[in-house]
């Protein structure tokens, strides 16, 4: 009798159950999943990775090239999105892929490496071209002028090092063209006396 009610049941009730793997399991569509990069949209601005509560996300620099690499650790992230939201470009979204099993922990990594700018003063590297050039088109938005795009421009292309002695030399030629201006005034003063 019992197993009689049970048959009912099932056949009242159908299929609770779903038939993954053999057919893909469908995800609501607000579901978050494994993050992913698109490198064509990134601009390597760090933001990402300094919002990652899981560290699952870093950026590092090779101290020879200057070339940046974007991290991605999947062994450490725990989808909660904040990439997502606060990258500017919205190079990096979540998907619906939950699939995540490797065999081999190196597999959990997905790098991307970015190149990077040199300062034409001294020539170092000092900041990832794409992130320049983002900065240099939204300039072009902003300013009509010509010439004033061309004078930042020129203070873009140019690494904080060598901006601050820039700075700090014109800070001193100001100061000595003061001095040199005081010197002449007490002179006349002192001749007129
Ligand atoms: S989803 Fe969260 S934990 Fe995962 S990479 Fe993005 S910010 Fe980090
Ligand atoms: S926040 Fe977006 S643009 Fe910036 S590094 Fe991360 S993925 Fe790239």
């Amino acid at each position: 009798m019992a197993m009689f009610k049970l048959i009912k049941s099932v056949l009242r009730n159908g299929d609770v159950t779903t038939k993954y793997p053999f057919v893909p399991y469908e995800v609501d569509p607000d579901f978050r999943g494994k993050p992913e990069l698109n490198a064509e949209q990134c601009i390597v601005c760090a933001a990402c990775t300094m919002a990652c509560p899981a560290n699952a996300l870093t950026m590092r620099t090779n101290p020879d090239t200057g070339d940046r690499t974007w991290s991605l650790f999947l062994g450490r992230c725990i989808f909660c999105g904040r990439c997502e939201e606060v990258c500017p470009t919205k190079a990096i979204r979540l998907t619906d892929d939950f699939e995540l099993s490797v065999i081999n922990k190196q597999d959990l990594y997905q790098e991307t490496t970015f190149p990077t700018t040199t300062c034409q003063q001294c020539g170092k590297p000092f900041t990832s071209s794409k992130e320049l050039a983002y900065t240099i088109d939204l300039f072009k938005q902003s300013f009509d002028d010509p010439n004033m795009v061309m004078q930042k421009l020129n203070v873009l292309h140019t690494c904080p090092i060598c901006k601050r002695q820039n700075s700090l030399e014109k800070t001193a030629d100001m100061e000595a063209n003061m001095r040199v201006k005081l010197a002449a005034f007490n002179y006349v003063k002192e001749n007129r006396e």
